[in-house]
């Protein structure tokens, strides 16, 4: 007999199934035994005669059920779940796996439980209905995206995990190479360069959804390696590439109003400039709701007209707004000697609810102005010259002008799904301090492993 899946059982009155599942919960009625059976589709009702077999039964007990759907009394219907007006009078069990009590409920929403708990037994939390809906939001955002994206031309490329080390604005993480002993990789801050590059390579319309890793501090919303709709095209004007990620979160949206009941505040998105949402909103990922109470609206709008570059008093320099590959507006250039801090980019941000979700730009093109611009970021030429010889090198050999843009995944399904923090949408998300506790790492390798890679480890304080 092959499995059926619960939800499906309100179809089959009259005959003989089997299910396979979790046992929810089990209450005990005299000569009858109640277990409401769970499996990824839903929870139903089984009845059985009181017996040896079934008394061991427990709480999440994975177990296998054969019985006769019955249809139930009126009065015993429950129309809050979708088999309410069925059972399943059991004839037949086998346990497949026991479970020991587990560490917290898993029925409720699971807020009111320690997040450290939580993170450490992922797997249990990962049961509740609440992660299985985020989760399975998740998948359905990114099924539309990569079909959206593949609609509009675009070719997915994966590009690189080990890659080199380059100051692109945060800290790398960085892997020992054994094979190359003393020398390192670096894992990718974002796919920028690779891109890029793939432009270069006549691609023209690349995404790809991507994992961009970068070392930094620990803050409560922040993950040390997050998903983007990383995309990037040739021969487009700042215009068409807002145009497309625009399309593309209308679409999205009204594709995932039946799960999440989310609606745009309105289309087009707004507009606003850096400079009137530092005046009006004091900040450049400005909330434009006028009543923030309203749950279920999501206000999109773009922000534009960054500053190239802003200056760092701690550093003594020159920093890039976005990342030092962004290209001016037009017949912005010259003020790049005369008043580095007045040259506006063609820098694009998308804020939602007063989070920031993407951002992108037009890119420099040719070395000579990358080079200026790397210059002007206080970057020791011979250096850069080493270090980002293979970008410099390829604006020499025909680059095409080129754009894009990296929306955040985990931000966007967040807000999809009226959750808090992006960690109840990932399902194994590390702590503010970037930890995984479930599979306890970073933790300490072997000296064999240090050997190998010719490493050692000089003691370090303990962390406070
Ligand atoms: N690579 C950039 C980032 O990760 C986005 C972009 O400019 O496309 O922020």
């Amino acid at each position: 007999m092959n499995r059926t899946l619960v939800n499906d059982a309100p179809t089959k009155i009259g005959e003989v199934i089997r299910l396979e599942g979790w046992v929810q919960t089990r209450r005990d009625h005299g000569k009858l035994v109640f277990l409401d059976l769970r499996d990824r589709s839903g929870i139903i009702q089984i009845v059985f005669k009181a017996s040896k077999e079934i008394d061991p039964v427990r709480q999440e007990w994975v177990v296998q059920i054969e019985g006769e759907v019955k249809e139930r009394p009126e009065s015993m219907q429950n129309s809050e779940i979708k088999t309410g007006m069925i059972e399943i009078s059991a004839n037949k069990l086998t346990v497949l796996s026991e479970a020991k009590t587990l560490p917290f409920d898993i029925e409720t929403d699971g807020y009111e439980i320690a997040e450290e708990k939580r993170l450490t037994y992922r797997y249990l939390d990962i049961r509740r209905k609440r992660l299985q809906g985020n989760l399975t939001l998740r998948h359905r955002l990114i099924k539309f995206t990569r079909d959206f994206m593949d609609e509009k031309g675009f070719v997915e490329i994966e590009t690189p995990l080990l890659t080199k080390s380059t100051p692109e604005g945060a800290r790398d993480y960085v892997v020992p190479s054994r094979v190359n002993p003393g020398k390192f990789y670096a894992l990718p801050q974002s796919p920028q360069q690779y891109k890029e590059l793939l432009m270069v390579g006549g691609i023209e319309k690349y995404f790809q959804i991507a994992r961009a890793l970068r070392d930094e501090d620990p803050r409560a919303d922040r993950q040390p390696e997050h998903t983007q709709l990383d995309l990037e095209m040739a021969f487009v004007t700042q215009e068409d590439i807002m145009n497309l990620v625009e399309e593309w979160i209308l679409k999205l949206t009204k594709h995932l109003e039946p799960y999440t009941g989310k609606k745009i505040l309105s289309e087009p998105f707004a507009r606003i400039t850096y400079k009137e949402a530092m005046e009006k909103y004091g900040n450049d990922k400005p909330d434009i709701r006028k009543n923030t109470k309203n749950q279920n609206v999501l206000a999109f709008a773009w922000v534009t007209d960054f500053p190239l570059v802003e200056w760092s008093e701690k550093e003594k320099r020159w920093d890039p707004v976005h990342h030092m590959f962004v290209l001016p507006k037009p017949g912005q250039e010259k003020l790049l000697d005369t008043d580095p801090g007045k040259v506006i980019s063609t820098q694009y941000d998308l804020v939602c609810n007063g989070y920031e979700l993407c951002s992108g730009s037009l890119r420099i093109y040719t070395r000579e102005l990358q080079e200026k611009v790397m210059q002007l970021i206080g970057l020791d030429m011979k250096e850069a010259r080493k270090q980002f010889g293979h970008l410099l090198e390829a604006f020499e050999y025909g680059a095409p002008p080129h754009g894009g843009a990296a929306p955040g995944i985990d931000r966007l399904t967040m807000l999809y799904a009226n959750e808090p923090n992006i960690r109840e949408v990932i399902a194994f998300p590390k702590t503010g301090d970037g930890r995984d506790l479930m599979m306890d790492a970073p933790s300490e390798i072997s000296s064999e492993q240090l050997k190998e890679l010719q490493l050692e480890i000089k003691k370090v304080p303990k962390k406070k």
